[in-house]
């Protein structure tokens, strides 16, 4: 039986709080695709693919073979320190390294809460760029959510990330650099202990692209990255595909884009609303592509890649979470077929006099009902590391 839950409800209506969005020509809210032209950060082993990085080394002067030397102690045991790397000739070593691992980024500030198990990164970059990454120890798989911009150009209303727009793209090199720091944190005792009987690798296992950024406006260098994630050590390091999930606010021409590429991520559609007239005003980016279009666009990414794609819905307080709502997404996602598609309810902490707000847990319970009925795959998702601002896919910039 359906929960009481009243059947006219109010249509809060997106806005920001406390700030004003950046305006275009035509009064529209300003999207940046665009990076500004800012000091690129010095090149890196992992900006590099395998030719690239013998050509590097031949032009330092040094034998190609070093290249891989290199990258695994890069890669696998997670130092940039050449006193450790023994197995390099002493003499020169120090400007080897120095030439092929330059320091990315300094740590600003870490910040732990579920007794450890999550712990925030505040990094500064080459020049002064605030990122951050935020790592999740689970049963079975250590999760670390990824920035791929400083700053975004997206300008969604609930987000504190957009509100400055895009300071610039990150090099592939700083994404994965997130990466092996912290492998390096987790391999020193820094992460939350393991539960007993756990057999989780002490190393990152799955990649989100949640953090700072829309990662397909930053398209060439998030596949550099992510090559390199994959690739198998001591070449990269050695992730699996389908363990990386790619999130979008729906850039249609970079999903289309990725689905041709012959590496299998994850795909996740940041929907948040099944109608265009709500999400016009929620995603910014859906003046430019429609909620059809990306529909189109996350189903050609199954049919390219067998992958099954994700649908991320946070539910907000008398916004989005109107059951009518659910019965049209159910409805939009069924139009194109059965199976290849997964809807994530994210619900939000409760904040008190913000229209951004949790939805009561009675309309939860109603929406995923709906969907469920209607026979789409439906799973609530955990919300970890909400509490301290996680990740701005998930709306929880609202809430800091
Ligand atoms: S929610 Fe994501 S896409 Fe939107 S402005 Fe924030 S970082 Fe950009």
């Amino acid at each position: 039986m359906p929960v009481d839950v009243p059947l006219a409800r109010p249509q809060v209506r997106p806005a920001t709080e406390g700030w004003q969005q950046q305006r275009d020509g035509e009064g529209r809210p300003l999207l940046q695709f665009a990076s500004p032209k800012r000091g690129k950060p010095p090149v890196h082993l992992a900006d590099l693919d395998g030719d690239e990085r013998r050509a590097r080394l031949v032009e330092l002067g040094l034998p190609a073979f070093r290249a891989k030397q290199i990258a695994r102690h890069y890669f696998t045991r997670w130092t940039s320190d050449p006193a450790a790397m023994t197995d390099l000739p002493a003499a020169g070593r120090e400007e080897l390294v120095a030439g092929l691992l330059p320091s990315l980024m300094t740590e600003v500030r870490r910040l732990a809460t579920d007794r450890g198990d999550t712990v925030k990164f505040l990094w500064k970059l080459h020049d002064g760029a605030l990122v951050e990454s935020v790592l999740m120890r689970y049963p079975g798989r250590i999760t670390l959510c990824v920035s791929s911009q400083a700053g975004c150009g997206m300008n969604c209303p609930f987000c504190a990330t957009g509100q400055a727009g895009l300071t610039r793209n990150m090099s592939a090199a700083e994404i994965v650099d997130q990466v092996v720091r912290a492998n390096r944190f987790i391999a020193d005792g820094g992460l939350g202990g393991k539960r007993d009987g756990e057999t989780t690798p002490e190393r990152v296992s799955n990649i989100v692209f949640m953090g700072m950024g829309e990662p397909l406006a930053n398209y060439a260098r998030l596949m550099r990255a992510v090559r390199t994630m994959v690739a198998p050590a001591p070449d990269g390091l050695g992730m699996s595909a389908r363990h990386i999930t790619v999130s979008t606010v729906g850039l249609v021409p970079a999903i289309r884009k990725l689905a041709a590429e012959a590496v299998p991520v994850t795909f996740a559609l940041s929907l948040h609303a099944p109608d265009d007239e709500l999400r016009d005003e929620l995603i910014p980016v859906n003046s430019r592509w429609k909620v059809d279009e990306a529909l189109d666009a996350a189903r050609a990414y199954f049919d390219a890649t067998g992958r099954r794609v994700s649908i991320e819905y946070a539910l907000i307080k008398d916004m989005n979470d109107h059951g009518w709502r659910a019965d049209l997404l159910a409805e939009k996602l069924n139009a194109r077929g059965r199976g290849w598609v997964h809807v994530n309810p994210i619900p939000l902490n409760p904040t008190p006099g913000s229209i951004w707000t949790a939805s009561e847990p009675a309309v939860q319970r109603e929406f995923v009902r709906r969907l469920e009925a209607a026979g789409v795959p439906t799973t609530i998702r955990d919300t970890r590391g909400k509490e301290i601002d996680g990740a701005c896919g998930q709306l929880a910039a609202a809430e800091s």
